[in-house]
């Protein structure tokens, strides 16, 4: 490939990732904000787990999925989300994760559920990832995994080419090349990750709101993932990474929601 097709290429790429970002408008928060949430997590307790059966960890999760369910309808309309429908699994093994995937799947780990004090801090993690599907983050995750992945790839192969003067061993440059768009493909999920799990939290607000959940009980959740973000061996934190800011967000959203008359989130 000649050096002067690059620059046209790499805009197509910067062009898809930039239609990724979130279709909701997210709450402002403040430097100071940020700070304060940063003290209160370091000063809360560090998580223990809650003595609870297996059955009642499963039976929590499925009434909480079935109380947002019909929460999320609203939701769905309100940016064209259809069909507005989750299947939302428990898994009974001691992974400390929740993930969202394909059109409409949703999988709750008891190795998470089993460190949630109440009812309502399981719903926000239900209703989190209902948010992923509503704003459709999948698709667009992809997109950026995918677009990440070939400028990785172009970026490599103008330094290799420069490097040697275009005399390049084919399976160095494979092996070095595949490599370069795994890393690529990672940069470009995680490059707007940040932004798709303060969209989720925001869904999952005005969500718990609807369908009746204390929302300060829930807050819990924010303080205890950042907490845990740190110490915990999981890979939670590599699909939804945790920081002071989803705290601080989550208190202004609380407050917008508290003002809101329609309890419909705002859209851009
Ligand atoms: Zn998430």
């Amino acid at each position: 490939m000649g050096a002067w097709h690059l620059p046209a290429v790499i805009l197509i790429s910067l062009g898809l990732t930039a239609c990724a970002g979130s279709m909701h408008r997210l709450p402002l928060i403040s430097q100071d904000e940020v700070i304060e949430a940063n003290s209160e997590i370091t000063a809360a307790p560090d998580l223990h787990t809650v003595r609870r059966t297996s059955g009642q960890n499963q039976a929590m999760v499925m009434r909480a999925a079935a109380r947002l369910q019909k929460a999320a309808y609203a939701l769905c309309n309100q940016v064209g989300h259809s069909p507005c429908r989750f299947e939302v699994v428990f898994d009974p093994s001691d992974e400390v994760n929740a993930y969202a995937s394909g059109t409409d799947k949703i999988v709750i780990f008891e190795g998470l559920a089993k460190y949630l004090e109440t009812e309502d801090e399981v719903a926000a993690v239900v209703a989190h990832e209902m948010g992923h599907h509503i704003a459709g983050h999948i698709d667009k995750t992809q997109v950026n995994a995918s677009a990440g992945a070939i400028v990785s790839t172009i970026l490599y192969t103008a330094v290799m080419v420069a490097a040697t003067g275009g005399n390049v061993d084919p399976d160095a440059f494979n092996s070095g090349l595949n490599s370069s768009a795994q890393v690529g493909a990672s940069l470009g999920q995680l490059s707007f990750s940040k932004e798709h799990e303060r969209e989720a939290d925001y869904i999952a607000a005005y969500m718990l709101a609807r369908a009746g959940y204390d929302l300060d009980r829930a807050r819990r959740l924010w303080v205890q993932l950042t907490k845990s973000s740190g110490n915990m061996q999981t890979d939670m934190f590599d699909t939804h990474p945790a920081g002071p800011d989803r705290l601080a967000a989550w208190d202004v959203a609380v407050a917008e929601v508290a003002a809101s008359d329609d309890l419909l989130p705002e859209i851009k």
